[in-house]
């Protein structure tokens, strides 16, 4: 039974017999959990009747708001006929329909669904699938991966071992794959006269000969496309992707699209890869195919990768992996549900009006002393701070710039939650216009705040 109880009640309770998830946990001596009662739409509202706006989707997750009748609606029907089978030997119809919608929806060429149920198993699952693609082809030697410079895929150790981020990956390093790691395409530190485009295919050149001299070890590359989310919401051109569709196809190497942050309208198009239209071999979604309410991710991938795991099971060449909650069957409703939304709200298109309405209620954040940049990509925008506007050096990092601006940010009702110095906003796409001024306006006082001298 749930009892009723305030804030500092279940804080007290909590830092006695919780570890949260990325938290120094003696951080909560100065700042306990905030436990939330209740959430509808983008307001979150803790228990002592305070509430906030989800700037940051829980985590990127919540598309069209919390409690939103529509994904409740099928939630509770599926309750009452089937909450959970396994996939091994069974199957359902939600797990079947939502395979075919989402094949029918993402680029042309992707065939097969294989699920798990969090975004890092995807990334293992597409990591194991290729090497083990090479295997079955003859090709025992293709076994290493390539990823982006400032990258982030998850924290599993496979996953963990794509990424670049040193605050998630330095200490297990003895623990990790060898991967090869390219330049990113990001183009916060291009010259000022550069454009995107420019940048992002100067940065590329490093990749090709990566690719060119060493493409007999290698199985894979693996990018977030066109956003690195986790590494502070860099942001880079398409014309890096096609470069890389290009020279991956040449190289006889797979290309794993992680669009497990950027995928289901987050970046302006249904998933970022349309923007340069290219198929990937493989593609990793989580996050938002729920709406935001259950654990659920999915690797697609062509029907010449599946062939070559077909076979009679004697010559061992199946893909054995397996996760027990694999496509379970309220999840898959909730994303048949979310995938509706889309469908019949018109989402994307509404999405370009929320979108500019961002890039217009923060287009003064560029005067301000600390900033050094404010970009955006549909609904997404990032505004990085630093301490010398001109040269972009940055605060030193002890000084948590970025968590007194969270901090600020809470106390008015926003959830900001920046990633080091970096402010951020990746709302619901059923935030209001009204909603996003008022974020953007505590936003900007909350840099100001966090910003004045020591
Ligand atoms: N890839 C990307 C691009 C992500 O942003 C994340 C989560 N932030 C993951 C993988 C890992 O997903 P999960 O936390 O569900 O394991």
């Amino acid at each position: 039974m749930i009892t009723q109880s305030g804030n500092t009640d279940l804080a007290q309770r909590d830092t006695k017999v919780l570890w949260h998830p990325c938290t120094q946990m003696k951080d909560h001596e100065a700042w306990p959990p905030i436990p939330i009662r209740r959430a509808e739409g983008v307001w979150l509202e803790d228990y002592d009747g305070n509430r906030y706006l989800d700037a940051i989707s829980s985590w990127w997750v919540n598309l069209f708001g919390h409690a939103n009748p529509r994904i409740n609606a099928a939630i509770a029907d599926q309750l009452g006929t089937l909450e959970q089978v396994m996939l091994s030997g069974f199957t359902h119809e939600p797990v079947i329909q939502l395979s075919e919608r989402l094949i029918a929806i993402t680029p042309e060429g992707l065939d097969r669904c294989f699920f798990a149920d969090n975004g890092s198993s995807a990334v293992e699952i597409a990591m194991k699938m290729s090497f083990h693609f090479w295997q079955n082809n003859g090709r025992p030697g293709k076994k290493r991966f390539v990823n982006l410079a400032n990258a982030y895929h998850g924290e599993t150790l496979g996953a963990l071992s794509v990424c670049d981020v040193p605050l998630y990956k330095a200490t297990y390093g003895p623990l990790l794959l060898d991967v090869i790691t390219a330049p990113s395409p990001d183009c916060y530190h291009r010259e000022p006269e550069q454009s995107w485009e420019e940048y992002s295919r100067q940065q590329f050149a490093t990749m090709e000969k990566i690719l060119s001299q060493r493409h007999d070890e290698i199985c894979a590359v693996i990018v977030e496309p066109l956003v690195q989310g986790a590494g502070f919401m860099r942001m880079y051109h398409p014309v890096y992707l096609q470069l890389l569709r290009e020279a991956c196809d040449r190289y006889e190497v797979h290309l794993i699209a992680d669009e497990i942050a950027t995928g289901f309208g987050r970046t302006g198009t249904l998933f970022a890869c349309e923007q340069a239209s290219i198929t990937p071999d493989f593609m990793c979604l989580s996050k938002g195919i729920t709406g935001g309410y259950l654990p659920l991710s999915v690797v697609l991938t062509t029907e010449k990768i599946y062939q070559a795991f077909y076979d009679d099971f004697i010559n061992l060449t199946g893909f054995l992996h397996s996760h027990t909650y694999t496509g379970n069957p309220l999840a898959c409703r909730a994303a048949l549900a979310t995938l509706d939304i889309f469908e019949e709200d018109n989402v994307i298109e509404h999405n370009k009006t929320l979108a500019a309405r961002m890039a217009r209620a923060t287009a003064h954040f560029n005067e301000h002393p600390h900033v050094a940049e404010v970009r955006q990509s549909g609904m997404i925008l990032a505004i990085e701070i630093v301490k010398h506007k001109q040269t972009k050096d940055p605060f030193p990092w002890q000084e948590r710039r970025g968590r007194r601006a969270f901090r600020h940010a809470m106390e008015q009702g926003v959830v900001l939650r920046p990633m080091g110095d970096v402010i951020y906003f990746m709302p619901p796409y059923v935030i209001t216009e009204e909603e996003i001024d008022w974020m953007a306006r505590v936003a900007f006082d909350s840099i100001c705040k966090a910003t004045e001298t020591t």
